[in-house]
């Protein structure tokens, strides 16, 4: 008989092995320190404002091939929102350059061949169509320079490609690595529009990523056990024996392996010497309780809006509230919360077309939202398999050749289960 895969940690990473696990025959057994599954990526009441906020904002794009198979296999693929044809709202807040502000809308076209960039009203104002070029370089890019150094300085630089890349990357782009930008261009932008439609769950990331995944993970049988923090792990020769649990030893026998689905800093703990990034970048979202008017917006379609020049980098939309994104946030994250929703507030305004005073609103810092995507920080990401023959790691973090994204954190999900189930 086959025996039990115990994963640790219940993030997106943790869910996709134990679904690729359970799916497979494997008997799984789920440890998540935490009251609730998520992660970095969850759901909550806020009660003072009287709302389930997620987090933070999380967009996909239709080309994340295995964040989509994962929602078409928990049964949530439905539960996603976002515009029919891709398109991407900016708003450049008024500033030096541009005294009076600008808004645009980015529109590839569907299919493979970048008919758009041909087309001035579907790019970016300003830029010519053999900016884009340069664009496209960018998936070649193999060595380990910053987006920065890799980028042409211009208009197309500075009104899509840096924002985008610091949103991937959650990383300032003279430090984030080109070669981890670019391979997300290789699998969205050079797929097509068709593989550029933004996508974000309708309700709740609990309601789209998380929550179905747990419903059908016990479908499958596994066995999910909530404030259980794993604090270490007994290892003997090349194996792990047992996991220490709250509740004591959990023993590891014969045949039984261990996914350890937890943040690098824990695997560093739970793994004396293993290398793994160390340096992380914080994640700011401002959620003001307002309801915005969609009609006759350049942004109803999309329900999002990116910001150019401003403190806001994204803002989207939701029901009952707006929420803002600033990515790459260190050199904030320790400001007080009324100063940084103050500071956000204009942006916002520019952004939706408010105009009345700040509403009540909630500051959702994530210090260590992910590592940094630095050259530095990407060479110490292990691969999945480990020293030890029943022990394989998965997390954003891992070497997944992605930034720290939920299509890398379920892939290495994947590739956990499969060195488990080789074996
Ligand atoms: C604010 C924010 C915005 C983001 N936006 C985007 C976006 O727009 N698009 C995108 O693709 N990605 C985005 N990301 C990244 C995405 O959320 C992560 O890549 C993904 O959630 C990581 O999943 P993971 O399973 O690797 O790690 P985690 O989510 O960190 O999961 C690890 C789990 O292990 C548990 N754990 C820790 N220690 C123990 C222990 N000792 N025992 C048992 N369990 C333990 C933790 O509680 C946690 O549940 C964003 C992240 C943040 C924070």
């Amino acid at each position: 008989m086959q025996g039990t895969t115990h994963v640790v940690g219940a993030g997106l990473a943790g869910l996709s092995a134990g679904l690729a696990l359970a799916d497979a025959g494997r008997r799984v057994v789920l440890h998540e320190a935490g009251p609730a599954a998520g992660g970095r990526c969850r759901s909550y009441h806020d009660r003072a404002l009287g709302l389930t906020i997620d987090n933070g904002n999380h967009l996909l794009l239709s080309g994340n091939a295995a964040a989509f198979a994962y929602l078409n296999r928990i049964g949530a693929a439905g539960t996603m929102a976002g515009p029919d044809v891709p398109l991407f709202p900016f708003v450049e807040v008024p500033n030096p350059q541009t005294p009076g502000g600008a808004r645009w809308t980015v529109r590839p076209s569907a299919g493979r061949v970048p008919w758009w960039i041909f087309q001035p009203g579907r790019r970016v104002p300003g830029t010519r169509m053999a900016d884009y070029l340069g664009l496209l370089a960018l998936r070649f890019v193999r060595d380990d320079r910053s987006v920065a150094a890799a980028l042409k300085p211009g208009p197309l630089a500075r009104r899509l490609v840096e924002p985008l890349a610091i949103a991937a990357l959650n990383t300032p782009t003279g430090t984030g690595l080109a070669r981890l930008l670019g391979a997300v261009v290789r699998e969205t932008l050079m797929q097509g529009g068709a593989a550029c439609l933004p996508r974000f769950p309708r309700e709740s990331l609990a309601a789209s990523l998380i929550d179905p995944a747990i419903a059908a993970l016990r479908a499958a049988g596994a066995e999910i056990g909530f404030s259980r923090r794993i604090a270490a792990l007994d290892i003997v020769g090349n194996e792990v024996r047992a996991l220490r649990g709250p509740d004591g030893a959990i023993p590891i026998g014969r045949g039984d392996a261990v996914v350890l689905a937890v943040p690098p800093w824990v695997a560093a703990d739970l793994l004396p010497g293993l290398r793994a990034p160390d340096e992380f970048e914080a994640i700011l979202n401002v959620h003001f309780r307002a309801d915005a008017d969609p009609a006759g917006t350049d942004w109803a379609e999309a329900g999002f809006v990116g910001v150019v020049g401003g403190t806001a980098e994204w803002v989207f939309v939701k029901p009952g509230h707006v929420s803002v994104t600033i990515s790459a946030a260190n050199r904030m994250v320790d400001d007080a919360a009324d100063d940084i929703a103050a500071a956000v507030w204009p942006d916002v305004c520019a952004a939706v077309g408010f105009d009345g005073p700040m509403p009540a609103f909630r500051v959702v810092k994530e210090k260590r939202a992910t590592f940094a995507a630095t050259a530095e920080q990407d060479r110490k990401r292990p691969g999945a398999r480990t020293g030890l023959a029943n022990l394989a790691l998965a997390g954003d973090w891992t070497a997944t050749g992605l930034p720290a994204t939920i299509e890398g954190a379920i892939r290495s999900g994947s590739a956990a289960a499969r060195i488990i189930l080789a074996r």
